[in-house]
């Protein structure tokens, strides 16, 4: 596996890939990698002749008070596990590689970053599809991996590909889970011993609202109550930033379930945000 840091070293390998009429899969992360990050990996490396991970802890889409700065980053662990999953390039730019004096470039998705993580994270999504769109150019594949835990922000890259003509395939990827139901997360290593085990309310709420949607609840308000009251009763020092019911494409706000719907749920256990959500398919 290489390890490139130069974006222009980058693109001139991605362009004599293409030269050759190779195929090439992306998968773009912040490092501090697990099965999560690595089952977008596996797909990439099922599907094409080359794959192409970075590791970038973008600067750009955490806020002031954000986790920036205490972003855990594990590069020669992350290095020695893509190893082992045959990943042809590992690229690793530093922000002055990415970002240098003068930068003042930024894409901005419209409506879909205002809903849910946007409200309470305002710039975030525009770091990302800034970071995204520079990362497309830069590795110009013809196939890019998200995972649907960020279910947002893989709605907001699809439209954005989508809206800029970008010729690459997004291709969403399921939730990889603990054995207890936790989402994978490199923000789950925050977490005290006391509040991993709280953090599984996440997961059951969604289970408990499973639960009530197949009993044939479909009244988001009457759900959403009940799901908060869940997490407070079960884990009173659990913060709920938000719990929404959104259509699975527009993440509008719905009043009553039909059709592709996705629950989200972004909890805050001590100083640390946790998200999580699922899909329901719902007869019209
Ligand atoms: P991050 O390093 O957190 O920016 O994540 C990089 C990519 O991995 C994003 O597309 C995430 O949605 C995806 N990812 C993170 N955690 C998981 C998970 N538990 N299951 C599936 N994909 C994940």
């Amino acid at each position: 596996m290489r390890v490139i840091e130069r974006c222009d070293e980058m693109q001139k390998l991605a362009r004599s890939w293409h030269k050759e009429g190779l195929s090439l899969g992306f998968v773009p992360t912040m490092g501090a990698l697990h099965e999560g990050h690595l089952s977008l990996v596996r797909e990439a490396r099922r599907h094409h002749d080359r794959v192409v991970v970075s590791i970038f802890v973008n600067p750009l889409q955490f806020g002031p008070k954000e986790d920036y700065t205490r972003y855990p980053r594990t590069f020669e662990q992350d290095k020695s596990l893509l190893e082992k999953e045959n990943v042809d390039v590992l690229f690793y730019p530093s922000v002055e590689e990415l970002y240098p004096q003068g930068f003042q470039t930024y894409v901005v998705v419209e409506k879909l970053p205002e809903p849910l993580c946007g409200r309470s994270r305002p710039g975030h999504f525009r770091g990302v599809t800034t970071v995204v769109t520079k990362l497309f150019h830069i590795v110009m594949p013809h196939e890019a991996y998200f995972g649907k835990k960020d279910y947002q922000q893989y709605r907001i890259i699809e439209r954005m590909v989508m809206d800029l003509n970008m010729d690459i395939r997004i291709t969403p990827m399921p939730i990889v889970r603990e054995p207890d139901g936790l989402a994978m997360s490199s923000r789950n290593r925050y977490l005290s011993p006391e509040e991993r085990q709280k953090a599984r309310i996440l997961f059951r709420a969604l289970e408990l609202a499973k639960e009530c949607i197949q009993k044939g609840e479909r009244e988001s308000s009457v759900l959403t109550e009940k799901l908060k009251s869940f997490i407070v009763n079960e884990v009173p020092e659990a913060r709920i930033d938000y719990v929404a019911f959104v259509d699975a494409l527009t993440l509008e706000d719905v009043s009553r379930l039909r059709g592709h719907v996705l629950l989200a749920l972004a909890v805050f256990l001590g100083n640390t945000r946790l998200i999580d959500n699922c899909e329901f398919f719902l007869e019209e």
